[in-house]
């Protein structure tokens, strides 16, 4: 037997994902070095040992060893919503900041197709995308005086600063039936399970993906995706929970950002798991000794936690131990980017007109207030009416601009990676404005580790609202 060190790698090249993840399973019964057992397999025997293996005795963790690579084009916005919603995989999709939209990139469902409303769903979908364009020329222009000129800025530069406030701000206008095209990289258990739950979905579109998917990864993991089959329990746990919504009383309208939970003592437990890892004490010793320190105390330990962390450093994993529940109201724009940080638990309601709509200060600045403004109605008239015939359907027309509400909790270490992603400058304004209300919360909550978040200087979440918003809550005019 060699016993001499090897590192190499299985290439998918030569192997499929599937025998890949056979060859893996096999070595923890097998003494053979990884080569020779790949070699002893071809896809009959690889998928046998998949259904007694993986499939049939549940161990189905091996399938995470075979990964895809899908290419996903032309499907809309609101279905790539559930495809992302599988958090253990990697997505990079066509950007609402770095390109135009073509007028005719937008889906017409099968729900609408053929029905009543088609017409008056296409109408609206020409308006839309014709405001994205026409706002697209304002605001350019406007952009562009607005925009001074750096002393060592190139044209072309200068230009492409200007173009991207202005798609910044022309995005308000896309709807969530907007094509767009999404790399996906995924392993088969996640892909098993993302498979079902597009085949879960109540939208005609996502299902279909969900077929296609299947039949694209079954060429290349013949057993691993086989029983991906439609989750059959969703459809009691939605019936049943939308009769009791229907049970529930309002309230008056909160706040559009609030720190629902957050434990008191939350400090002093990363602090103590911190130090039971450099310690040989219990955690009750650790938390007791933290307890026991006062803040000036606490605050130089925190500070040791970052004082050497550079740039593209995290912080330890033992800032996992406190998390932060927040409900936020925030418009769809900026929930499209703020559902790709995995490390959260997020909970979003559906895509509605009811919770009003975003007004970017340029619009009005480059006179074009008014035509978002109508366009916004018209999408909410429409969703109104959409909601009688299919009201998940209705969702493809809600544009960016109008408001969503989501429930989430993370945790004091992802809660560093997302402001410093996105309440940085370069962030598009709406997300920046939430992410510095949530930072502005959990410092109130947390001062020893939320003084340490990555924060600008001068920006909080109130000056954000008044430099780059009219109104954040707008209400539509509805003619009926
Ligand atoms: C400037 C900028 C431009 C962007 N442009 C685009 C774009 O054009 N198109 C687009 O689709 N998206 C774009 N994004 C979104 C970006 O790709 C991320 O999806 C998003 O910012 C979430 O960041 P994250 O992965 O760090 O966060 P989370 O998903 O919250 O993850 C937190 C941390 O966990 C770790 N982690 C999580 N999952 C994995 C994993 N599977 N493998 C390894 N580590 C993991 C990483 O350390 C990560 O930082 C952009 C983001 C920024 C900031």
């Amino acid at each position: 037997m060699n016993l001499s060190r090897r590192i190499y790698r299985l290439s998918p090249s030569q192997l499929s994902a599937e025998t890949i993840a056979v060859t893996f399973a096999k070595t923890s019964r097998s003494p053979e070095p990884f080569d020779k057992i790949a070699a002893e397999l071809d896809a009959e025997k690889s998928s046998k040992f998949s259904e007694k293996w993986i499939v049939g005795y549940g161990h189905s963790s091996v399938a995470e060893h075979a990964v895809l690579h899908l290419a996903l084009e032309n499907i809309s916005r609101l279905a790539i919503e559930t495809l992302e919603s599988n958090r253990l995989a990697s997505y990079t999709e066509k950007s609402t900041r770095y390109q135009e939209w073509n007028p005719d990139a937008w889906v017409l469902p099968p729900e609408i197709a053929g029905s009543r409303f088609e017409e008056k769903y296409c109408a609206v979908m020409r308006l839309l995308f014709q405001g994205y364009a026409h706002a697209m020329t304002a605001l350019r222009s406007w952009s562009e005086s607005a925009t001074e000129r750096l002393p060592d800025e190139s044209e072309k530069a200068w230009q492409n600063r200007a173009r991207i406030q202005a798609v910044d701000v022309a995005r308000f206008f896309l709807p969530a039936a907007s094509m767009a095209n999404v790399g996906v990289t995924i392993n088969a258990r996640a892909l098993e399970y993302a498979i079902k739950k597009l085949l879960s979905s109540e939208l005609e579109e996502v299902r279909q993906i969900g077929a296609e998917v299947k039949a694209v990864a079954t060429q290349e993991l013949p057993t691993l995706v086989k029983y991906a089959n439609p989750i059959e329990s969703l459809t009691g746990i939605r019936e049943s929970l939308r009769a009791q919504s229907r049970r529930i009383e309002a309230l008056p309208d909160g706040s559009w950002c609030r720190l629902l939970g957050v434990e008191p003592a939350g400090e002093d437990q990363v602090l103590a798991a911190a130090l039971l890892r450099f310690s040989e004490k219990s955690y009750a010793e650790c938390l007791a000794h933290i307890q026991s320190l006062d803040d000036r105390q606490k605050a130089a330990l925190v500070g040791d936690l970052f004082k050497q962390l550079g740039d593209f450093d995290v912080p330890l994993r033992e800032l996992e131990y406190a998390h932060y529940d927040f409900e936020l109201v925030m418009d769809q724009g900026a929930y499209f980017e703020f559902k790709r940080h995995r490390m959260m638990t997020q909970t979003p309601q559906a895509l509605t007109t009811r919770l009003g709509y975003a007004i970017p200060k340029a619009m009005s600045l480059a006179g074009v207030e008014g035509l978002h403004r109508r366009a916004m109605s018209a999408a909410s008239e429409l969703y109104e009416e959409l909601r009688e015939l299919h009201p998940e359907a209705a969702a493809y027309v809600v544009p960016n601009g109008y408001n969503r509400r989501v429930l989430c909790r993370l945790n004091l270490r992802e809660l560093f990676q997302f402001t410093k992603l996105r309440a940085s400058e370069n962030a598009h304004f709406s997300i920046r404005r939430a992410a510095l209300r949530m930072a502005e919360l959990a410092v109130e909550a947390h001062p020893l580790f939320c003084s340490k978040l990555c924060l600008p200087s001068v920006e909080t979440a109130q000056s954000v609202s008044e430099a780059y918003f009219t109104d954040v809550c707008a209400k539509p005019e509805i003619s009926r």
